[in-house]
């Protein structure tokens, strides 16, 4: 696919003269505290002068008429005062979104960036930052015409890496808001195979219900209900990145996409449906990184990812609570709500990842990404959050995720899994062996984003690689549910492509 047509942002380094009408960029954007600008001493007087008559400049984004500029016109994007100490480098992205939405709204069509920089370490990233919250600001759906647009950003060292992410997170974007229809399961899966022709990123796609029955059992029970409705039956895409030359970090990734959930038997009430389209953002996230993966092609890495896509349809052939299903793993899971259903197509997901793990070149990572639970909104509201299994708990592998996150304005919340979270999803009788979930919903239920993960660790067979097995397997679990689409709305909020940025980071050691 090109990239100049699916990406409709791209950024290019600019120089110091565009601030002055070279390059024809037709706004100066400037993100920042105080308006310092120690190498732009034109610039600073002119806002100088005009705080000087406006004093809500430092608070709200700003448009001057500003003769000379590029364009003529400057936008001021105040970040607001950085010094608190609860202050993050959200900060910059939010203005920068602020300030490139102010732009497009005069008309410009191609701005140009500048970021001032701060001595403070909270925000060393904060032109990456604000890439990020201008590019969340400047994406549009793939439904709408996309106007390409080029913006210029003044000390953009890495252009190829900034660009590489932005495609990801467009991909990613693009997966997660698509509505039922647009982005079923073979839509959502065509269009991935589309993405990655071609690229250094292979794609397969099984599509045969028989292979699905054997191979992914309790993901089948999920998409019973959907057989029948060719266009909603479920899809597994399996997408691999393998650098040439050695290998020193290898990951394994688990996307959750359900693309539309009803609750099934467990029907979604009151209302509680609608923005359920967005349950894919797992999935999304991990293609997205996958794109990022195959426009860089970085060295030294390979990851292999299974997106489970299926649709938690209602219907007469759909599964219920008390429902015993063996998985993929082998072990007998009985069926608690059916409105829990990402956890069982995680659970064959990450099985068949499993098997995968002594073939890789290191011992690898696994992640399960995922918009899991209510509960995890409720903890932390706009926060993701990791939890670890032992093995990534006793390298810290949930705090190093949580350091960059901090630093990319996707924080992260680190949870811990607990023995309780195990008794949680313990037999209840001996004809299973775990029990999905209890049978209220998760948000009603004390450490219902922490228990699920203690379901995966079982359901998955990874209990048979904690510390001091043959082979122990790192795994972090992430629960995006409050943040994979702005405001934590799922209804009309455009999806944000979180964590695709901290991944890329945390793959390529930044
Ligand atoms: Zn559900």
């Amino acid at each position: 696919m090109m990239t100049e047509v699916f990406s409709p942002v791209m950024w290019q380094r600019a120089e110091r003269d565009s601030v002055f009408g070279e390059g024809g960029f037709d706004a100066l954007v400037v993100v920042g505290h105080q308006f310092e600008l120690p190498d732009f001493p034109e610039l600073k007087q002119l806002v100088s002068h005009a705080i000087g008559i406006d004093s809500g400049i430092a608070r709200q984004p700003t448009l001057l008429l500003a003769p000379g500029l590029a364009g003529g016109r400057l936008v001021l994007a105040p970040t607001g005062a950085l010094d608190d100490d609860y202050l993050d480098v959200r900060q910059f992205a939010e203005a920068a979104q602020a300030g490139m939405a102010r732009a497009l709204a005069a008309g410009a069509k191609h701005p140009l960036l500048l970021v001032e920089r701060s001595d403070d370490s909270r925000y060393s990233e904060a032109l990456s930052a604000a890439l990020l919250g201008a590019g969340q600001q400047l994406y549009q759906p793939f439904d709408v015409k996309r106007q390409p647009m080029t913006i210029g950003v003044l000390g953009l060292e890495n252009v190829a890496r900034a660009n590489a992410l932005e495609i990801g997170r467009t991909l990613a974007r693009d997966l997660c808001g698509g509505d039922p229809e647009q982005m079923a399961p073979p839509a959502f899966a065509d269009y991935c195979a589309e993405h990655f022709a071609g690229s250094a990123v292979s794609v397969e796609v099984i599509s045969d219900r028989a292979i699905i029955e054997r191979d992914y059992p309790l993901l089948s029970g999920v998409a019973r209900a959907s057989y029948g409705v060719a266009r909603h039956e479920p899809r597994v895409v399996r997408l691999v990145y393998r650098s040439s030359g050695a290998i020193h970090k290898s990951w394994l990734l688990a996307g959750k996409g359900v693309t539309f959930d009803t609750g099934g038997a467990d029907l979604k009430i009151g209302g509680a449906m609608a923005g359920m389209s967005r349950d894919k953002g797992g999935a999304a996230a991990v293609a997205g990184l996958m794109a990022a993966l195959a426009q860089l092609q970085p060295k030294g890495v390979e990851v292999i990812a299974e997106l489970g896509l299926v649709r938690n349809s209602i219907g007469r052939e759909a599964i219920v609570p008390d429902e015993i299903i063996t998985g993929h793993s082998g072990k007998r899971v009985r069926i608690g709500n059916t409105d829990a259903e990402g956890r069982l197509v995680l659970a064959d997901v990450l099985s068949h990842l499993r098997e995968l793990a002594p073939a890789m070149a290191n011992q690898p990572t696994l992640m399960s990404l995922a918009t899991l639970t209510g509960h995890v909104v409720r903890s932390y509201g706009p926060y993701s959050a990791v939890v670890e299994n032992s093995v990534a708990r006793a390298r810290g592998d949930g705090g190093q995720l949580q350091a960059i996150s901090e630093q990319l304005a996707e924080p992260f919340e680190l949870s811990r899994l607990r023995r309780e979270d195990f008794a949680q999803v313990a037999a209840r009788t001996p004809s299973e062996d775990l029990l999905s979930s209890n049978n209220g919903a998760s948000v009603n239920i004390s450490r219902g984003h922490q228990f699920p993960m203690a379901f995966l660790i079982g359901a998955a067979g990874l209990d048979q690689h904690q510390l001091g097995s043959d082979l122990p397997l790192p795994y972090l679990h992430l629960d995006i549910a409050g943040s994979a689409v702005e405001k934590r709305d799922p209804l009309y909020g455009m999806p944000t492509a979180v964590p695709v940025a901290t991944l890329l980071a945390l793959l390529l050691d930044y």
